[in-house]
């Protein structure tokens, strides 16, 4: 077991040397936080489908070799020097507060996917860092969470609401961040649809039902299972993704890597509504009929996260309160939760402890 401190300390990382190859057990070295970073002990990485696409080659160019995981809770350990970039805009005052603190060693905070922006380009200037061309991501370009340690950069990072356990909290930091990205843009949507019912979207049905929002789960035909586990959470109807809605939908919300549900998800919303997809790939969209893009009708997607994101959901998040399910696994057996992931056998997300 490691320590923290430094020296000849070694901690435990579970690392993707190539992709399509499980990931390894390695011991890396501990070293000091060095300039813009801070150093975390791990407590709980959930596991996202997203890593199971940097994981199985889906994604180009991620660093290797790969500590993968970017839904990180775990307790600031040590803290190296703030060096901030004068050029760079001011945020919100509200996100100053997390977004840009000086740690303290102890605190409990959350790393979510985006690790760093440049600060200076368009994007960054106007709100939309999660488009940033130079912007690093937790898991896939930075190491992740899928170790006993990792390094952050402090303006990267928020703090956790008490009212979670550390592996409650782990799939906030992307379901819940991402997802609520995904929400935002279905506008005002009372009538919700949301096709793939798995971390992302158990997390969005309790926000919609806390804000008076009726959400119309879809699952792969069949799926009677997850089909009750959403009507359990609060969905008004479930039913095949294959299957029209009882009434036309204000939005649809598409988190399943399935091309094929964007025509689908169209024919289900009515003229003017957007489909919305949460998903950072998906399978080829098969051609339809303009038609069913007709009546103002909108497709977008929706990449990354901002710190904005972050900040609002993290609030609002212990009001609803959003509860997670979770399962855990020890740090060793991050293969298969994985395969648990690629398998569809969770409800609920996977949680690694180390
Ligand atoms: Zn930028
Ligand atoms: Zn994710």
């Amino acid at each position: 077991m490691s320590q923290p401190a430094e020296g000849k300390l070694a901690y435990r990382a579970m690392v993707l040397e190539q992709p399509g190859q499980p990931l390894q057990l390695q011991h890396w070295p501990l070293r000091a936080p060095g300039t813009n970073e801070v150093r975390i002990r791990v407590l709980a990485c959930a596991v996202c489908r997203t890593d199971l696409h940097v994981v199985d080659g889906e994604l180009p160019q991620p660093k290797l070799p790969l500590v993968p995981g970017h839904e990180i809770i775990g307790v600031v350990d040590a803290v190296g020097s703030l060096e901030t970039r004068t050029a760079e805009p001011p945020y919100s005052g509200t996100l100053a507060a997390t977004g840009s603190a000086e740690w303290k060693v102890g605190q409990l905070v959350g790393v979510p996917w985006l690790g760093w922006t440049c600060g200076q380009c368009d994007c960054c200037r106007n709100g939309r860092e999660n488009l940033c061309e130079l912007a690093q991501f937790t898991g896939y370009t930075r190491d992740g969470g899928y170790a006993e340690y990792v390094y952050a950069d402090p303006r990267y990072i928020f703090a956790v609401p008490e009212s979670y356990t550390p592996a409650e909290a782990a799939p906030l930091m992307c379901a819940g961040l991402i997802g609520y990205r995904s929400y935002r843009f279905a506008g005002e949507a009372r009538r919700l649809g949301i096709y793939g019912f798995g971390a992302a979207a158990h997390l969005l049905v309790q926000l919609a039902r806390y804000q008076g929002r009726q959400v119309f789960a879809f699952t792969r035909p069949g799926d009677r299972a997850g089909q009750e586990f959403a009507l359990r959470l609060g969905a008004v109807w479930a039913g095949d993704s294959d299957k029209l809605p009882p009434e036309p939908l204000d939005a649809a919300i598409i988190f399943a890597p399935v091309g094929a549900l964007v025509p689908q998800a169209l024919q289900a919303v009515r003229k003017g509504g957007v489909v919305v997809c949460g998903g950072i790939h998906m399978s080829d969209i098969p051609s339809f009929p303009y038609r069913l893009l007709w009546g103002e009708r909108m497709v977008r997607s929706v990449a990354n996260l901002t710190r904005r994101d972050a900040q609002e959901f993290l609030t609002l998040a212990p009001k609803v309160p959003v509860r997670t399910h979770v399962r855990t696994y020890p740090l060793e057996q991050a293969n298969e939760a994985l395969a648990d992931l690629r398998a569809g056998r969770l409800t609920g997300a996977a949680v690694l402890i180390p």
